[in-house]
């Protein structure tokens, strides 16, 4: 990446389910931040409503391959075996051009991967569920995944929690109307510090 027109890293990380897409999406329309959200490239399969471009890049499993091969990527992850998602050097750049600041609603590994090398210009949040019987309890509300996907993104859930310590703050979601307040106060602080 250039490093002529560099906004900033705005990172938001969680177990699935905790609402960090939520919290993103409200941010994004906040325009005193000036975000533009990071889409990844995934080889997972789109839900009924998602769109190309706008939630993700789907790709291939092997086209996916082919880029980490090609080191396109700033971190990839294969979050879900066989489900790999990753962030392209090329999205962050195309957001910098437009003159933005970056979000990303990504994995704990890769919103901390991202931090380690970015540290200057990275802000980097952990979403917390207040409990992961709560996250259970949101994923099977959201229909979007078998019992068997959910017990997946449960178990993997209690391990993400732990990396909590290592993110540079930490937003407990219990209260929407409060999370989304308090990570509007936390980004904002962040993209006007100079
Ligand atoms: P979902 O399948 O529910 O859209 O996403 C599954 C997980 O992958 C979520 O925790 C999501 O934040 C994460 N994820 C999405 N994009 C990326 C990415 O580019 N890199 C990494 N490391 N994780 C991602």
């Amino acid at each position: 990446m250039t490093k002529d027109k560099t906004g900033k890293l705005i990172v938001f990380s969680a177990p699935s389910g905790s609402g960090k897409t939520t919290i993103v999406r409200h941010l994004l329309k906040q325009q005193d931040l000036n975000l533009e959200f990071s889409v990844s490239a995934t080889s997972r399969e789109p839900r009924a409503h998602e769109v190309h471009g706008k939630d993700y890049y789907f790709i291939s499993l092997k086209e996916f391959k082919q880029h980490i091969k090609n080191q396109d990527f700033l971190e990839w992850e294969e979050v879900y075996r066989d489900n790999f998602y990753g962030t392209l050097h090329s999205e962050v750049q195309r957001i910098w051009n437009l003159g933005k600041n970056v979000i990303f609603d990504i994995d704990v590994v890769g919103g901390l991967r991202i931090k380690k090398k970015y540290p200057e210009i990275t802000q980097a949040v952990f979403v917390k569920p207040p409990s992961v019987d709560e996250l259970k309890i949101r994923l099977k509300k959201r229909k979007t995944e078998s019992d068997e996907k959910i017990n997946m993104r449960v178990a993997k859930a209690s391990i993400e929690m732990a990396t909590a310590p290592q993110f540079d703050h930490i937003l407990i979601n219990s209260d929407l109307e409060t999370a989304l307040n308090d990570a509007h106060k936390l980004v904002k602080a962040f993209v006007d510090d100079e």
